[in-house]
């Protein structure tokens, strides 16, 4: 039995690789794993809801344009649907289909009462002013209005928005229901419920993964050479804390391109430099300028790719050095490329675990703001790394015990605890 989705989703053109066709095949290994009746695989491979509105706005210049904004609800098994929002222009029906999949294996994994789901917007926010962005965001907002609730699916920022954006769609919330609705999303700013250690969560995430890995090696972090993929809100934070913790980031990407050191570089330097610079690392002093697939192959202990999907394919994965790899990114290692990387040895730490941060942090946010009650940095810090920690021992544990790759393991985790929850639940009516 084999994941047979009815979405009606565009095609991909045959030379990409689809999204969702990757995650129903992480979810088809999965069942197999878990021994799961066809019945449930259907269930599973199926969003609950896939919403598309019209995003009418009107341009700084007066013109009118009208965007696709997505809205994939995944499952709502264990509780309200959680996920991001994307602004990016490769964002297709598809592509947020396959990250709200995702999101229900990762809450799964990490033990938080959520379901799945992701949103998205094709657009290229560089080129759109903040007034506009604005309008984008209120309007497309609106349109969910009936689908979105701090009970039903809570939004969060993903790759191309930020607390701003999320402020936003809590204030369109609540000024349409009539009163102020925090719950509503996460990610939010301090001032209207937000949590401390939010902004850094998914790169705390990452270290913290990245730590244990080693020190299942009997390693610290301590001289460890590090290549980063991508310098934004997951990268930048993963990059400032493994090198607070003592490691060599040798090299780092952004979209513009990317820089290495043979020695390390200053981390927390060119933070600065990037944010004077348009996030651009380009011409920091001390550096040699590499392209993205340099960086990719680089010799390094661990490979941060925190960027886009599909980076590491059957294309550069026979090139690829590095000892150990962490999925910032969702999907940045295709199937196929894992399987290769795991027959040579490399340690994958699969995207559902490494870059869970975020969305267990987006939850420590939620429960504070349900219960009136808003704590310290250090007590948030402390709460995520205890639910990561935990879930990277049972990925191990479940690694070891069947003899599967630590993605299989990660999926048949997350996967197992919501056949479990279905098949107690039972169908309705
Ligand atoms: N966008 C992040 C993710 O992909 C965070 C989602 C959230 O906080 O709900 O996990």
């Amino acid at each position: 039995m084999v994941a047979t989705p009815i979405l009606p989703l565009e095609a991909p053109s045959p030379a990409h690789i689809c999204p969702f066709d990757q995650a129903c095949s992480y979810l088809d290994q999965a069942a197999r794993e878990l021994k799961l009746d066809a019945g449930i695989i259907d269930i599973l491979s199926n969003p609950t809801k896939v919403i598309t509105v019209s995003v009418p706005i009107r341009r700084d210049n007066g013109e009118l344009q009208v965007l696709a904004g997505h809205r994939v609800q995944h499952s709502d098994i264990l509780g309200p649907c959680k996920g991001g929002t994307r602004y990016h222009p490769a964002v297709t029906l598809r592509e947020v289909s396959a990250l709200a999949m995702l999101m229900t294996w990762k809450c799964a994994l990490m033990g938080i009462p959520y379901g799945g789901a992701k949103g998205g917007i094709a657009i290229d926010p560089k080129r759109y002013s903040v007034t506009e962005l604005e309008r984008i965001t209120r309007r497309y907002t609106s349109e969910l209005i009936k689908d979105i609730g701090p009970s039903v699916d809570i939004p969060a920022p993903d790759m191309g928005t930020s607390a701003r954006e999320m402020a936003w769609m809590m204030d369109t919330y609540s000024m349409n229901v009539g009163h102020a609705v925090p719950g509503v999303v996460t990610g939010k700013p301090l001032s209207i419920g937000g949590s401390l250690g939010r902004e850094m969560a998914t790169g705390r995430g990452v270290m913290i993964i990245v730590r244990s890995a080693l020190a299942d090696l009997g390693k610290s972090l301590e001289g460890i050479r590090i290549a980063i993929q991508g310098f934004g809100n997951v990268g930048g934070a993963a990059a400032l804390l493994m090198h607070a913790a003592g490691a060599k980031i040798i090299a780092v990407s952004t979209s513009y391109g990317g820089i290495f050191a043979e020695d390390g570089l200053d981390i927390p330097a060119l933070k600065a430099y990037a944010d004077n610079n348009r996030r651009s690392i380009v011409g920091f002093s001390g550096a040699e300028p590499i392209s993205n697939a340099e960086l990719l192959t680089l010799p390094c202990d661990v490979l941060v790719p925190a960027a886009l999907e599909n980076q590491i394919t059957k294309d550069n994965v026979h090139q690829i050095k590095a000892h150990i790899i962490a999925e910032a990114a969702n999907g940045p290692v295709t199937l196929e490329a894992s399987e290769v990387l795991e027959a040579k040895g490399v340690i994958v730490l699969p995207d559902i675990l490494a870059n869970a941060g975020g969305v267990v942090v987006s939850y420590l946010e939620w429960v504070q703001g349900l219960s009136y009650l808003f704590w310290d940095e250090e007590r948030v810090n402390q709460e995520m790394e205890q639910l990561m920690v935990r879930a990277y021992h049972q990925v191990i544990a479940k690694s070891r015990e069947r003899g599967i790759s630590l993605r299989l393991a990660a999926y048949t985790l997350g996967v197992g605890r919501v056949a479990q929850a279905l098949k107690d639940r039972g169908l309705y009516p």
